[in-house]
């Protein structure tokens, strides 16, 4: 069967408070195995994951940071507070969020919200997911699978993606060592990160300003197995150790 994929259209702005798996049930008819990929932006907004600037008092790094990136420090002070580790200050802040991920001024947005106000990432993404995905199965009835999405940058080509921040109801990696090419060759290596490759083709669907489409549904899509270690350890994650040892000097 051919994959099918639609936006879903229709939601207001949404606002804390907002029951936001009942929102996209009224105008999704879902099926079993269908998988949702819901932005971080509405997930966040919802639970009241955002901050007044005018709130936040910038510490001293905050300062120091903001006068090299000419970034409003209580907006840099968001950022360092949302931080695991500093990986890089400048030209932009990169670092660690608790939960493993590493992205430019730590996720934290200031569009599709009012002026003055920036969205928080969820501070755990799997389990954003999960509860977006119960919450679903208790509504309508269906087994659907869910990919929590954001839009960030990457190393070493230009343009932003979507990426998977958290996801429920499969495994963010199909895991294809031991399988065999066309030709009878064992595959060794290949440990495809299917999350992300949804979430980069939603992230499309959805765009990135006014279109107001934060939620996408893909239907018919195969299922997998493989496993949830997305992120690098420490050990493994020489880009992430090069970037701490120069960071320190
Ligand atoms: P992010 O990638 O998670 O930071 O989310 P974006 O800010 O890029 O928004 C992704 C999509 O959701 C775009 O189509 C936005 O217009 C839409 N969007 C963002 N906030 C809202 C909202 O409150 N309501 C609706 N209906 N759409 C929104
Ligand atoms: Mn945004
Ligand atoms: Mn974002
Ligand atoms: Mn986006």
């Amino acid at each position: 069967m051919e994959i099918q994929v639609f936006g879903v259209r229709g939601l207001p702005l949404i606002r804390q408070g907002d029951d936001l798996p009942g929102m996209i049930c009224e105008l999704v008819a879902f099926e079993d195995g269908d998988i949702l990929t819901v932005a971080s932006s509405v997930y966040s907004k919802a639970k009241g994951l955002t901050r007044d600037l005018e709130s936040i008092v910038p510490g001293a790094d905050a300062v120091r940071i903001a006068g090299k990136t000419g970034e409003d420090p209580r907006f840099v002070q968001a950022v360092l507070d949302s931080s695991a580790a500093i990986l890089l200050e400048d030209p932009f802040i990169l670092s660690e969020l608790p939960f493993g991920h590493i992205g430019v001024r730590a996720g934290v947005d200031h569009s599709n919200i009012e002026d003055g106000r920036v969205i928080l990432l969820p501070p755990d993404p799997m389990a954003a997911a999960a509860e977006i995905r119960d919450a679903i199965d208790r509504i309508s009835g269906r087994d659907v699978r869910v990919i929590i999405t954001d839009t960030c940058g990457r190393a070493f080509r230009r343009g932003q993606t979507g990426i998977a921040i958290g996801w429920a109801g499969m495994t963010a990696i199909y895991d294809y060592r031991g399988d065999t090419d066309l030709f009878g060759h064992v595959l060794t290596i290949t440990e495809e990160a299917v999350v992300d490759e949804i979430a980069a083709f939603a992230n499309f669907v959805m765009g990135e300003s006014h279109e107001g489409v934060p939620a996408v549904v893909f239907r018919n899509c195969h299922t997998w197995k493989g496993h949830d270690a997305v992120y690098f350890t420490p050990e493994e994650d020489i880009i992430r150790a090069a970037l701490l040892k120069e960071h320190k000097k």
